[in-house]
């Protein structure tokens, strides 16, 4: 889930009435500090928790796979204990947003990830997480190549970022309707409330095709993050894959099929 320039001027003023609710909801009585990650609880954070080891390990596999450089700049997530007081946060905080487990939330100078602590935390934390690592040193990464970089780093290292829901979901559609995907369509979506969940899977496996068929394909999908951190702009990825293939169309088609061969 993306959401980006939102002003969190509402967390720092406080409420209208001169009281300061959002920042009493707000975990920050514990912070544990890794590398970017600024932790932010309520409850004591193990400063060795396996799952913090994992986020850190991450930023370096990120970096070291897309060619991108470490940057500094603080991401600060905020866990909240449970369900119940996330949503209550969120509600009051940030009421436009729909109804998910995690977020990350971007403005002109701060990343925040809000996340809520239970079964599927890790794997949100790996997503939310992934913005913020991507954010902080590319800009104007088009919705859902940040998406699709997202979901297929959500995966716990050593998987090759197979997310496998989202393949069984494309491989089922490939074989019983002829489903065909379209990355121009893709590239014109603009903001996450439209993207769907045949969107997310079509956008992991664009970025899994990237980064896992073959060496030339990742190269192309490292000069484009490039060009856009030189530039601010790129030509799109649908361009540069076409001058590459006949019919990118066809090719992760056939990706698809050879993944869920495995
Ligand atoms: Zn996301």
């Amino acid at each position: 889930m993306r959401s980006v320039f939102i002003i969190l001027a509402v967390l720092l003023a406080g409420g209208c009435a001169g009281t300061p609710v959002g920042r009493l909801t707000l975990p920050e009585r514990n912070t544990l500090v890794r590398e970017q990650l600024e932790i932010h609880s309520d409850f004591p954070l193990s400063a060795h928790h396996r799952l913090f080891e994992e986020l850190t390990a991450q930023r370096t596999e990120l970096c070291r796979r897309l060619s991108l450089p470490r940057s500094d700049e603080p991401i600060h997530v905020y866990l909240f204990e449970n369900p119940d007081r996330f949503h209550k946060f969120m509600r009051l905080n940030h009421p436009g947003f729909p109804d998910r487990r995690a977020f990350f939330v971007e403005t002109d100078v701060r990343l925040t990830v809000y996340a809520q602590w239970g079964d599927r935390m890790a794997e949100d934390l790996r997503h939310e997480v992934t913005h913020g690592y991507l954010h902080s040193v590319a800009p104007n990464v088009p919705l859902w190549l940040d998406e699709g970089i997202a979901e297929y780093f959500e995966v716990p290292r050593g998987r090759q970022g197979l997310n496998r829901p989202h393949l069984e979901l494309l491989a089922e559609r490939i074989e019983r309707e002829n489903w065909q995907p379209d990355l121009r369509r893709l590239e014109q979506l603009a903001a996450a409330q439209d993207m769907t969940q045949d969107d997310y899977a079509q956008s992991w496996a664009w970025v899994h095709f990237l980064m896992e068929s073959r060496p030339e394909c990742l190269e192309l999908l490292r000069s484009y993050l490039g060009e856009l951190r030189r530039n601010g702009v790129a030509t799109p990825l649908s361009v540069r894959l076409a001058t590459m293939f006949a019919r990118p169309d066809a090719a992760l088609v056939e990706h698809v099929r050879w993944c869920s061969s495995l």
